[in-house]
């Protein structure tokens, strides 16, 4: 298979049919811009089961995603979508960059959900950026940018109630898109390498904190997370 590109947790590969690729779910984490950086055994094929089950209820929902299906342990079936070079992040709870920014006490609810733009440009360390910014470098037009927010408050409504069931609150995370046929999809990958997942009663965090932080046992409380969801698994 041919590699078409090699990010920090996935790879990317082109199938056999020119309309899709292959995402592969990679070993490492890596936190701080790739300043930190560690294997956990088996991380990739948690991420690959959480997030297949993430875009199926996404699919199910009626969001235009790029996911088809999962096709091995560690492997999904895409839709080869031109990505939008930005990171989404929406927040319900205030965590992370927020706090650290605008001093906003962590954990603090938010009135409204929260949606910000960063560039992904590892080179700048992913600046935090305006609409205005978005169309001064052309990422995307303002028709674009409105369909977005639209679509990922729609998102957040539906992935609050996925992890609500399972006694998760759902703090923040990172969404990214891309355009089939001048239709927003959502792609990527949503797992807990990309959100903040807090238990709702001991607000213990579930998610790559573990790892940022130094705080507890990453493989097994992303396992917690499969066990809470019911997903099916073999030699996990
Ligand atoms: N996030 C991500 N990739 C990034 C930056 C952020 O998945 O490159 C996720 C992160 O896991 C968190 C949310 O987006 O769930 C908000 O992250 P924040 O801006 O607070 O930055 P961080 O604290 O991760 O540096």
């Amino acid at each position: 298979m041919k590699l078409v590109l090699e990010g920090k947790a996935k790879k990317i590969f082109q199938s056999e049919n020119k309309s899709y690729y292959i995402q592969y779910f990679k070993d490492s984490a890596t936190a701080f811009n790739n300043k930190k950086k560690r294997d956990f055994n088996k991380k990739g094929i948690i991420n690959n089961l959480i997030s297949s089950d993430i875009f199926i209820y996404l699919n199910k929902n009626n969001i235009r995603t790029h996911f088809v299906k999962k096709i091995s342990e560690r492997e999904q079936l895409i839709k080869k979508v031109d990505i939008i070079p930005v990171e989404v992040v929406v927040r319900n709870y205030a965590a992370g960059s927020l706090v650290k920014r605008l001093a906003i006490k962590k954990g603090k609810k938010l009135k409204t959900p929260l949606i910000e733009f960063y560039f992904k440009c590892d080179e700048l360390d992913d600046p935090f950026i305006s609409d205005d910014h978005i169309t001064l470098l052309n990422l995307a037009n303002r028709d674009d940018i409105k369909k977005i927010k639209k679509v990922s408050i729609k998102i957040n409504n539906l992935l609050i109630k996925y992890f609500r069931k399972i006694n998760f609150i759902l703090v923040d995370y990172k969404l990214e898109f891309g355009i089939l046929n001048k239709k927003i999809i959502l792609a990527d990958e949503i797992s807990p390498d990309s959100c903040r997942l807090w238990d709702i009663k001991t607000k213990i965090s579930f998610d790559k904190d573990i790892f940022r932080e130094n705080k507890g046992n990453l493989l097994k409380s992303y396992n917690e997370i499969i066990k809470r969801l019911k997903i099916e698994v073999k030699n996990v």
